[in-house]
């Protein structure tokens, strides 16, 4: 086909569109405004320090719209450092992707998986792109030298010159999308611990400055135009004490404050990772992402909830267990609407939290038991189903750990090969097993996978072949084992091949 013939029809197709649909056309007219992204990262900043803080333009920011608490991996995984933070932020996957696992950047594989500005300018070279930093690695050798501006803040200047830069970008260019990093939280966290009156003047610090930037997109003589994605985050955590790096719960937080035309004033979500931050950034600009790059990310505006994440209001607290806060929440054994778990193999006693299949949450997992590689769950999010015979065993119980999570029935197509996905995450000890069995339209079920060594957090794809004759197939994800690891379950679905 000739381009012109192409262009011909489409304008054709597009005047029938017009004529046709005035809901469309105006759907069409708001499309038409510029996206731009502006995304601020602040290093080792906690959001609950940020709510404590004098910090009314992020708090502005989280009452028009959304707010995300989320959380990171720690070692064996990743130390909970600035490399693999903002590695993973900026590049949209995880750090057994990107391979930082520390501040030296060796072994990364950015060439692979290259920051966000750098997929836009490779789909869309005339976009303008810019990186500013007080901490220089990011604008050395995170960014590539694709991006068509890259500024390391000299150190003397710190994050009044990073802001200065930014504000001028943003007030006096045409940037269409800017990344700005801020130390200085982080620096308090280090010199006077999470807890300081210092970490809040630091926040009340970067607040002002956050404040500057926001203020200059909105004084921007073509914003009416516009369409802007402004997200803020932050790479990792702090103790109390100060300092991260370590496995401990305050160093593994993160967020995204987010607002945009698609978000929800005063949202709050738990779906959302660190990864989301790149694939938000490129969705906003219009930028395809294809599966082949093998993003961890999903665009936030885009939200794709699984059946578990309906029973975060109904988790409860603390039963047996000892090591998780009286207050956090949470944990069931009521399955979701048309889901079941079959615990009639299942021994007695042990952990109530964990006697046969729960439904959980990363904070109350990691919580129950912490430097056990529950942290390396990277992929699950918001409530994921667990199977987990060490902790249920750490308390007297008889028999063994036998228990079966079922899916409701899929619809299928009969003689035709489907694929089951699901999100997984499975440490090994034998005589522990792992199985996953389908059965079509009640018959027996037949196993389509073992996991019997141990299996980093990952999606899975598994190829069904559907018997002629088949309307519908169930899932059965069953443990067996007793007092050994753990297995993860998220995000199941069962769709056309
Ligand atoms: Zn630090």
């Amino acid at each position: 086909m000739s381009s012109r013939m192409s262009r011909r029809s489409l304008l054709a197709s597009a005047a029938g569109l017009a004529l046709a649909a005035g809901p469309l056309a105006s759907v069409a007219r708001a499309a038409a405004k510029t996206p731009k992204v502006l995304v601020i990262g602040l290093d080792g900043t906690l959001l609950n320090r940020v709510k404590d803080a004098d910090a009314p333009n992020l708090d502005a920011l989280m009452a028009a719209g959304l707010t995300a608490p989320s959380s990171i991996y720690a070692n064996p995984f990743a130390p909970t450092l600035s490399g693999p933070g903002w590695s993973t932020l900026i590049t949209g996957v995880w750090p057994d992707k990107h391979n930082v696992k520390d501040n030296t950047f060796t072994g990364q594989k950015f060439a692979q998986y290259p920051d966000f500005l750098t997929r836009i300018e490779t789909a869309k070279p005339s976009l303008s792109t810019y990186a500013v930093s007080s901490w220089a690695p990011l604008t050395d050798t995170v960014f590539s030298s694709k991006v068509d501006t890259r500024v390391s803040t000299p150190s003397a200047e710190y994050d009044t010159g990073t802001t200065s830069r930014a504000v001028a970008q943003l007030r006096d260019a045409n940037p269409d999308a800017v990344f700005v990093q801020l130390d200085n939280v982080d620096h308090a966290g280090h010199s006077y611990g999470a807890a300081s009156q210092q970490y809040l003047d630091a926040v009340h610090g970067v607040d002002t400055q956050v404040g500057q930037m926001v203020a200059a997109v909105k004084s921007r003589a073509t914003y009416a135009s516009e369409d802007w994605l402004i997200m803020v985050t932050a790479d990792h955590g702090h103790t109390d004490a100060g300092g991260h790096g370590g496995s401990s719960w305050p160093e593994r937080q993160t967020f995204m404050i987010a607002t945009g035309p698609t978000l929800t004033a005063g949202a709050v979500r738990y779906d959302v990772k660190m990864p989301d931050i790149a694939a938000s950034a490129l969705a906003h600009l219009g930028i395809a992402i294809d599966p082949a790059w093998g993003l961890d990310g999903r665009p936030v505006q885009q939200p794709a909830p699984d059946d578990f994440d309906a029973l975060r209001p109904q988790l409860a607290t603390r039963v047996d267990e000892t090591g998780i806060g009286a207050a956090v929440i949470g944990f069931t054994h009521t399955p979701p609407s048309g889901w079941s778990v079959d615990n009639s193999a299942m021994g007695t006693g042990g952990v109530t939290e964990w006697r046969g299949w729960s439904f959980t949450t990363d904070e109350f997992w990691t919580k129950a038991q912490a430097d056990q590689n529950r942290e390396g769950n990277i992929r699950a999010r918001n409530v994921f189903a667990v199977a987990d015979g060490d902790e249920w065993a750490d308390k007297a119980f008889s028999g063994s750990f036998d228990s079966a999570l079922v899916s409701p029935p899929y619809p299928v197509t009969a003689g035709a090969p489907a694929t089951l996905t699901y999100t997984t995450y499975y440490r090994h000890e034998a005589p522990q097993k792992g199985e996953v069995l389908v059965s079509y339209d009640g018959a027996a079920p037949v196993t389509v996978k073992t996991y019997t060594a141990d299996t980093s957090s990952r999606v899975e794809k598994v190829t069904l072949q559907v018997p002629s004759g088949a309307r519908t197939a169930r899932v059965r994800f069953r443990y067996t084992g007793g007092n050994n690891w753990y297995w993860v379950i998220d995000d199941v679905s069962i769709k056309p091949a």
